[in-house]
């Protein structure tokens, strides 16, 4: 039943409003389908107004079908993902068989339009995923990055060729994009990368190596970065991007990279050594590459920020149920009151981040978010999913220490999103530039 419904989603004349009324229909019959229901047609309440900061039918961004949609996405963590997780661990990264899963069910490449082979829904769908996928707490599956960073580059720069090529495996999960721009020499100060690739007759040789890369080990596409004119005015403008794909002659993938955090997520090295790469690999115009990752970058912030939140609601919500239960001089935790001041700080700044969110949200959905207010939601957000991991973790006990705790995970994987995606020292250069701007 599942399958006929994404296949239905996936089909070239369907679109992601017959994924909902499929998943409506199969859902009709379950207890949190009546609670979406209920909440349609009246005032939507937020998160810190529910019972938990969980539910689904809140926030006013939202609508009954994204409701529905979102049960959808909540089930398929709970069934094909969480299970394996601590497996994936182990591994480094997660099975292809998930990926073709998420493929299935229609929950890659929401945002990109059906003529380009994606599923042609709007970003707030799309999120939902992120949300979904932070909510399981399973870090594995570099969707986000695939659907929501790779994929917009190849849709709005690619040629017709390499958007019938591409897009419509990656929304089948067939083929898992990655972006390579980190260098071991160059991450924040990007201008600096060396990776670069020289002409030679129609073609390009690709020279050099990428450090970091998220997706990198299992990537079928990769996004790389490398110069193209050394002697340009400025670094920004001989830079340029190619479709570097799994398989060809000297692009060799080094190790999975062990990690703090984000254990079941692969991150790799990539070099390239040689690679010939013909004309056609190039994405969008030569030299241009800089300009297009300028325009690129806000909405990868704003997915850090989005996935920050929504960990930080389940933080949360995993903590309130702890020190419920957990007792200690004859008492549950949460009768004492510096407990409760705990969660009540907690929860307020979770609140106010959530309110924040959801209008960058709205904004980005409808006429896309600047690069300051984006940054703004990147620094702010994963500095808050920080704090509240640690207060968490303290609330857990030597519990919260352990890895069979899921608020161990939710710290240890936090710690890396002030880091990445632009560090949030960065994300405060961006938005100042635009405040001392004349
Ligand atoms: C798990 C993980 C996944 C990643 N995935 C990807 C990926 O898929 N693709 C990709 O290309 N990259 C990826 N990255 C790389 C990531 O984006 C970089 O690590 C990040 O941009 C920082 O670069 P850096 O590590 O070289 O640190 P550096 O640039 O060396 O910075 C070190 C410190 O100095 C600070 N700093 C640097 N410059 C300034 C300045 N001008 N003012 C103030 N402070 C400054 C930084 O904020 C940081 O605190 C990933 C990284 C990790 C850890």
């Amino acid at each position: 039943m599942l399958s006929k419904m994404a296949l239905n989603a996936l089909r070239p004349a369907g679109s992601l409003r017959k994924l909902l009324t499929s998943s409506a229909r199969l859902l009709s019959s379950t207890p949190s389908a009546d609670t979406a229901r209920e909440s349609a047609g009246s005032v939507r309440r937020e998160p810190c107004e529910s019972s938990s900061m969980l539910d689904i039918g809140t926030r006013r961004i939202f609508n009954e079908d994204h409701d529905i949609f979102r049960q959808t996405v909540r089930r398929f963590f709970q069934e094909h993902i969480v299970p394996y997780q601590e497996q994936w661990e182990v591994d480094g990264q997660v099975s292809r068989e998930c990926w073709e899963k998420a493929g299935e069910m229609g929950l890659l490449g929401i945002a990109t339009p059906e003529e380009h082979g994606g599923l042609g829904g709007d970003f707030l769908t799309s999120s939902i995923v992120l949300d979904e996928q932070s909510y399981s707490n399973c870090s594995g599956p570099g969707w986000a990055l695939h659907s929501d960073i790779v994929m917009p580059y190849i849709s709005h720069y690619g040629t017709k060729e390499q958007i019938d090529k591409f897009l419509p495996a990656m929304t089948a999960g067939k083929c898992i994009g990655a972006i390579g721009m980190t260098e071991p020499g160059a991450g924040s100060d990007l201008q600096g990368i060396r990776t670069n690739a020289k002409k030679d007759g129609d073609d390009y040789i690709l020279n050099g190596s990428k450090v970091f890369i998220t997706n990198g080990y299992m990537s079928d596409v990769v996004i790389v970065v490398a110069v193209t004119n050394p002697t340009a005015k400025t670094a920004a403008h001989g830079i340029s991007l190619f479709l570097v794909e799994e398989g060809m002659k000297g692009f060799i993938k080094g190790k999975k990279l062990k990690k703090m955090g984000l254990k079941a997520q692969d991150t790799a090295e990539l070099f390239f050594e040689d690679v010939r790469l013909p004309k056609s690999a190039l994405l969008g115009q030569e030299n241009r590459g800089f300009y297009y990752l300028m325009n690129e970058l806000p909405q990868e912030r704003l997915l850090i920020g989005i996935m920050a939140m929504a960990s930080c609601e389940y933080m949360f919500e995993e903590t309130r149920k702890y020190v419920k239960e957990r007792k200690a001089f004859g008492k549950t935790l949460s009768k004492l009151q510096v407990i409760q001041h705990k969660l009540a700080e907690i929860k307020t700044e979770t609140a106010i981040g959530r309110a924040f969110m959801d209008q960058c949200l709205e904004i980005h959905n409808t006429r896309g978010l600047d690069s300051s207010t984006a940054s703004m939601a990147k620094y702010w957000a994963s500095d808050l999913q920080n704090k509240v991991a640690d207060r968490c973790v303290q609330l857990h006990g030597g519990w919260g220490y352990m890895q069979e705790y899921g608020i161990c995970r939710a710290y240890t994987d936090a710690r890396v999103q002030p880091i990445y995606g632009g560090s949030n020292e960065i994300m405060k250069e961006l938005i100042a530039r635009q405040v001392v701007m004349d």
